[in-house]
């Protein structure tokens, strides 16, 4: 498909002006080169945007099983309620006296997330899970530097962990302890007494964890942490599987993140906008980034506390993004978010159960809300490995598994169908899957040679990793 910059055409225009009626001013400073932006009509813009939304997939258009991503379909109530004008037509700068009511949505929506999670209070300034990480381990650290414990450098990270926590302790300037996981892919509770001591800082969990087991050691993880002096992170990109049953803060975990655009419903990909919105319990309240939004009397304001890490976004993070969170949890109520995840977990198993047929299943026994098939046998005995599998699916018109996650199990595909899927749609999904591989199984030259139907074959992942081309050199040089 051409760029725009490729479809333009001399003096085309989406426009015409009248005749300009003032007289012309010469500015003082001006571009010594043209711009070079694309000429064109709007017919011709219309047909290129709808050109690239057809060669796009998303949730709208099929299954969409990304695991650890929770892609669910994102109720277009939240789309209106959050497009209102009272949210979308309000600047950032105007008096706060003036935004009551947004501020009122945020307000609610941080107890109700405070509430589902156990924390004490929300924030929702970060932008991402990752900046959520990121903003919870200045609070870490900056609750043992007003503590004089400063040798608390060490965060523990198992080996399942989704790359966002390792590089959110490097960034903050700590130290990581990689935990191999048990056989089970579970925490290894002797390993884990045998690396916590008085350099602690503190240990970052997602439960259930990437591979959608829970930790049902939870407790005791969380006490070996907090007996050492450590806090207890929660990663909340898997709160698909438990919200509305059980509260990380009961776990034992101190400070949470939650991606409010995948748990709570916003299309995402491509990069955002997303909101990582960070919980914690009370004693380390004052260290949420600042500015917080406090009630006083009837009114509320944003108030920065002494003692916060300080602002680490624009203004007050993606409030549209929480605001839809806000109308998801509201549209579910109290009795429907955990109707929610156990149709999340329900619909995992069920697909799990049936693929289990045919594909080895890394979980023994039951999963949360994800499942993750190893196909190590297939790639070693048949050369058909989890990459030609997930290549295959996508020619039959469905978004394929997360490939190659989590990085201790071999040849991983990573399933999550998430609770908004019917089981027809679970159903079809499954026979193509087994129809898949019984072909290729039978005839496995076939494994390398998907996909055939989709506009991209097999491109060069590591060389687009290694030398993205992200700027478009305009060969006319305008
Ligand atoms: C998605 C995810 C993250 C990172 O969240 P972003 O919003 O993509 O930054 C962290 N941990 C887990 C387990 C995730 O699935």
């Amino acid at each position: 498909m051409k760029l725009l910059f490729e479809k333009s055409i001399e003096n085309r225009r989406t426009h015409y002006l009248s005749a300009c009626d003032v007289p012309d001013v010469e500015l003082p400073i001006k571009r010594k080169t043209p711009l070079g932006l694309p000429q064109l009509s709007e017919t011709d813009v219309t047909r290129h945007y709808s050109e690239l939304e057809s060669n796009t997939f998303g949730i709208n258009d099929g299954f969409y099983p990304l695991g650890s991503c929770t892609m669910k379909y994102n109720p277009k109530i939240n789309d209106k309620i959050s497009g209102l004008p009272g949210f979308t037509d309000i600047h950032p700068l105007q008096p706060q006296s003036t935004v009551q009511g947004l501020f009122e949505a945020l307000d609610t929506a941080g107890q109700y997330l405070s509430e589902i999670t156990g924390m004490y209070a929300m924030s929702f300034q970060p932008a991402a899970g990752a900046h959520g990480e990121l903003a919870s381990l200045m609070m870490f650290k900056k609750y043992f530097e007003e503590r004089g414990e400063t040798d608390r450098v060490k965060v523990i990270v198992p080996d399942s962990a989704h790359g966002t926590n390792p590089a959110t302790v490097h960034m903050c300037g700590m130290k990581i302890i990689n935990l191999p996981s048990n056989a089970d892919g579970c925490i290894d509770l002797d390993q884990l007494r045998a690396v916590v001591g008085p350099d602690t800082a503190g240990i970052m969990l997602t439960n259930p964890n990437t591979l959608g087991i829970f930790e049902e050691d939870i407790l005791e993880i969380t006490k070996i942490v907090h007996n050492a002096g450590g806090l207890c992170y929660y990663d909340g990109a898997n709160l698909n599987a438990i919200a509305g049953i059980m509260r990380p803060g009961e776990m034992g975990f101190d400070c949470i993140h939650l991606n409010l655009h995948k748990t709570f419903s916003t299309p995402h990909g491509g990069g955002g906008p997303g909101s990582g919105a960070i919980g914690c319990k009370e004693f380390l309240y004052k260290y949420l980034p600042g500015p917080q939004i406090v009630k006083e009397g009837d009114s509320y304001s944003f108030k920065d506390y002494e003692g916060s890490i300080g602002q680490i976004l624009a203004f007050y993070g993606n409030t549209l993004i929480s605001l839809r969170a806000l109308a998801f949890i509201m549209a579910y109520g109290k009795d429907g978010l955990p109707i929610m995840s156990k149709h999340a977990v329900l619909n995992a198993n069920y697909m799990k159960h049936r693929l289990s047929e045919r594909f080895e299943i890394f979980n023994k026994g039951l999963c949360m809300h994800e499942f993750v098939i190893t196909m190590e046998r297939e790639a070693k005995g048949s050369n058909f490995t989890a990459k030609d599998m997930a290549k295959a699916i996508l020619d039959e018109g469905m978004m394929a598994p997360t490939m190659y996650f989590p990085l201790i199990v071999k040849e991983a595909l990573m399933v999550e169908p998430t609770e908004t899927e019917g089981k027809e749609t679970l159903d079809r999904v499954i026979d193509t899957y087994i129809s898949i591989y019984d072909k290729v199984m039978k005839e496995n030259t076939l494994a390398g040679q998907f996909p055939k139907n989709t506009i991209i074959g097999r491109p060069d992942e590591v060389g687009a990793a290694r030398n993205p081309i992200v700027r478009y050199s305009n060969p006319n040089n305008i």
